[in-house]
């Protein structure tokens, strides 16, 4: 298997993703909290469009009180844990692109969370679907865990 040629393949399908992803707002909102949105509707979100991407993949999906949630994948006992998170710090002033747009320039995505974590989240998310997709049998789990306050306050 050629993984890079493989990456190459859906580069053009990661990068939609990525884009999808970065148009979420995911900014911390207290006044938006609700029990169902624990951080505010943008996070759940973020959340939720993740969570969805991996049922519709056919993944093992799992919400942990609207406040994080995994994608899981593999068989056995013994766990491997890939940490990530979708909110992102208010984006701030200054912005050459909307930082809510995920623009494409000179070979770099511009946006807010473009990396930190939604660059390496979507990554990991779409390396978990290629393992999957080729086919190779696991003789561990593999969770993608996914936090919705990672830049606020670690809840
Ligand atoms: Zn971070």
């Amino acid at each position: 298997m050629n993984w890079s040629e493989k990456v190459l393949e859906r580069e053009e399908l990661l990068i939609d993703d990525l884009k999808q992803l970065v148009s979420i707002p995911s900014i911390l909102d207290e006044s938006t909290a609700t029990e169902e949105a624990p951080f505010g509707t943008e996070p759940k979100r973020a959340l939720d469009w993740l969570l969805e991407e991996g049922r519709k993949a056919g993944f093992t999906v799992k919400n942990i009180d609207n406040m994080a949630g995994h994608i899981e994948m593999g068989e056995g006992d013994e766990l491997l844990g890939i940490l990530c998170h979708v909110d992102v710090v208010p984006a701030g002033g200054n912005w050459k692109f909307g930082p809510f747009d995920g623009t494409v320039k000179d070979g770099k995505l511009f946006g807010r969370g473009a990396i930190d974590d939604k660059g390496p989240t979507i990554a990991a998310w779409h390396a978990m679907k290629m393992v999957k997709e080729a086919g190779i049998p696991l003789n561990k789990r593999v969770r993608l865990i996914i936090g919705t306050d990672e830049e606020s306050g670690f809840r």
